[in-house]
């Protein structure tokens, strides 16, 4: 179905970024990898994507802090490939700390990765598939893109603002064959989201187990973690012709976290 076409997913040499970028080549696309991490591993996953799946992988090591580097990738991607069909903007940091003590740089940080990338990537990308009448974005958001918790003002913020763009974005190419929507994951046990359950388990002085029981206790009725590979399905359901009229929506995949 996705055969042949090109999928793009910024900071997938981990955790959901990772999964999707494999999902995607097993449907038969090539794949750009981008994202931060130890040079030989990435190499060893990019050649191993690749083989496995008889496909073309290259990797990008642009900063989604940085404009110009994004303005880069995308023109490398559209030099190689022609054009980059589907654009995961994924790529994301956390920081943790009530809004009068987080630092501000954290905070510009966050909305420069977390938020500004995915204008950026798109600004770039979205010309190429308007040449071609098909194109699929899709912004990787949070349940904290529509409520918030204490301590994440600049994740939420940039988050909430993913959604705004998602729907701009859809609106600005109604009818043009391209799409945007976002995924509202909730928990889904990556680094991103260990190293709070460690700084848990340590603030609280339990196991990781009960601190993994109490984190998904709080927020995700369900009470199990998501998997990025269930987050990486939806993302290739979004790029089928049964979701050809499904922009600027945001889906949950969150235990019923929002619901709430
Ligand atoms: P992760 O830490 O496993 O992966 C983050 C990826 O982003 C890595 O590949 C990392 O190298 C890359 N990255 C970070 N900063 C970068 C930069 N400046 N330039 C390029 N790449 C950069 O985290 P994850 O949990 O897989 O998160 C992926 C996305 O999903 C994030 O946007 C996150 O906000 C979102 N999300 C995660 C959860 C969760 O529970 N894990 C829930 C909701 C949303």
């Amino acid at each position: 179905m996705l055969q042949g076409l090109t999928a793009l997913v910024t900071g997938s040499t981990s955790g959901i970024g990772q999964a999707i970028a494999e999902r995607f080549a097993t449907a038969g696309c090539n794949v750009v990898l981008n994202g931060f991490g130890d040079a030989d591993a990435i190499e060893e996953m990019r050649k191993r994507m690749a083989e496995e799946n008889g496909v073309e992988v290259t990797y990008s090591d642009a900063d989604m802090a940085d404009p110009q580097a994004i303005a880069d990738m995308i023109r490398e991607a559209e030099n190689r490939f022609g054009a980059v069909d589907i654009l995961v903007n994924n790529a994301g940091i956390q920081h943790v700390a009530p809004v009068d003590e987080f630092a501000p740089e954290k905070f510009d940080s966050l909305i420069q990765i977390d938020l500004n990338h995915a204008f950026h990537t798109i600004h770039h990308a979205l010309p190429a598939m308007r040449r071609k009448g098909w194109g699929r974005i899709i912004n990787i958001a949070s349940a904290h893109g529509l409520v918030a918790s204490a301590g994440k003002a600049g994740y939420v913020a940039a988050k909430h603002g993913m959604i705004g763009l998602t729907k701009v974005t859809a609106l600005d190419t109604a009818g043009t064959g391209v799409t945007c929507n976002a995924i509202c994951p909730g928990w889904v046990k990556t680094p991103l989201v260990v190293a709070q359950i460690e700084k848990k388990a340590e603030e609280q002085d339990v196991s990781i187990e009960e601190a993994e029981r109490r984190l998904l206790a709080e927020k995700q009725p369900a009470g199990e973690f998501v998997t990025p590979e269930q987050i990486a399905e939806y993302a290739v359901f979004l790029c089928g012709d049964s979701a050809r009229t499904i922009t600027g929506s945001q889906v949950q995949i969150d235990g019923g976290w929002t619901a709430q």
